[in-house]
């Protein structure tokens, strides 16, 4: 590491209030840097790419790692990780998508220390969970000295890694409300190979089959496609109200190039993303028709 611990300032607060407190005193100065499982902070810290010293380390915070489920959904704390998430039977069944990200986030070392909350304040449009997150209509729950804030999900991204979140404020929870009786989730992470690699394409699909086959509730969600993550809602439009076909998903898919704005980097190209971000559009109908 380039950045030598020793010259790094950690506070540990022992709840959340005192978290909050010590976060929104330091604004004025030199500012505290939320560390939940630092898979992210380390990695900045070590390329010399993260200018801050001082850190506020959650990670005694016990109360924010519980994950609990009620009929109306689950309500996870910002430090659950993803190991926790993947093994937690009840959360897998009924959140399998959730489930299915959280399982391609990394290996099994960076799962067993990366949490929900820091995949969603590190702001990367790759973010595995940010799609599922998408898909499934969550909000943040956000909490600072002023009180606290729900703010839904769709509307946490303001740009490219701008979040709408204030210098004192920390995630505390991530709730996900009960999808339709009936929904399909389906989740596809692609990438330069199947496992642990960054994705070239992210994409959460959930929808309802009414009467008739009748497409409901449609939610495509992508990331890797655009500065930040996003829902496809023209091609959402394109198959509301009608049947799985092929029809239905030439027209879902000519709708998804207006959605969507792939750029060329260095994991993948435009064009390649733009066919990757159909072929898993349509992965997903397969699974419903
Ligand atoms: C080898 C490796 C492989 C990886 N593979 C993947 C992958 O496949 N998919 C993927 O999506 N990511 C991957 N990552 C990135 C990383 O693991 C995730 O983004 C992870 O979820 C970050 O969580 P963390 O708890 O480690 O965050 P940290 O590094 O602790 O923090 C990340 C950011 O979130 C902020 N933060 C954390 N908690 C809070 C909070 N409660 N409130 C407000 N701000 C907060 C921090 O201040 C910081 O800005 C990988 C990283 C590594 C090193």
């Amino acid at each position: 590491m380039r950045s030598a611990l020793s010259t790094l300032e950690l506070k540990r607060p022992r709840s959340v209030d005192e978290a909050l407190d010590a976060l929104h005193q330091s604004i004025a100065g030199r500012r505290l840097t939320p560390l939940a499982g630092g898979t992210d902070l380390f990695v900045y810290l070590n390329a010399g790419t993260f200018e801050g010293r001082r850190f506020l380390d959650l990670t005694r915070l016990s109360e924010l790692s519980r994950i609990r489920l009620g009929p109306a959904g689950v309500r996870i704390g910002a430090l659950a990780t993803f190991r926790a998430i993947r093994t937690h039977k009840v959360l897998r069944g009924r959140f399998p998508a959730l489930a299915a990200a959280a399982a391609e986030v990394g290996a099994w070392q960076i799962q067993s220390r990366a949490t929900l909350a820091g995949n969603i304040a590190n702001a990367s449009p790759a973010g595995d969970s940010l799609p599922v997150l998408l898909a499934h209509d969550a909000t943040v729950h956000v909490r600072s000295v002023r009180g606290a804030r729900a703010i839904e999900f769709a509307r946490l991204y303001r740009g490219y890694r701008d979040l709408d979140l204030a210098p004192d404020e920390l995630i505390t929870e991530i709730e996900l409300p009960e999808p339709p009786k009936g929904a399909v989730p389906f989740f596809r992470k692609v990438g330069t190979r199947r496992a642990q690699s960054i994705s070239k394409v992210v994409f959460c699909g959930l929808a309802a089959q009414g009467k008739g086959g009748a497409l409901e509730h449609v939610r495509l969600a992508y990331g890797s496609v655009a500065p930040v993550p996003l829902r496809a809602t023209r091609a959402e439009q394109a198959l509301a109200g009608r049947k799985v076909s092929a029809a239905a998903a030439a027209a879902a898919r000519k709708a998804l190039a207006e959605d969507i704005a792939p750029i060329d980097d260095i994991r993948s190209d435009r064009e390649y993303r733009m066919a990757v971000a159909g072929n898993v559009l349509e992965q997903f109908l397969r699974t419903l028709g």
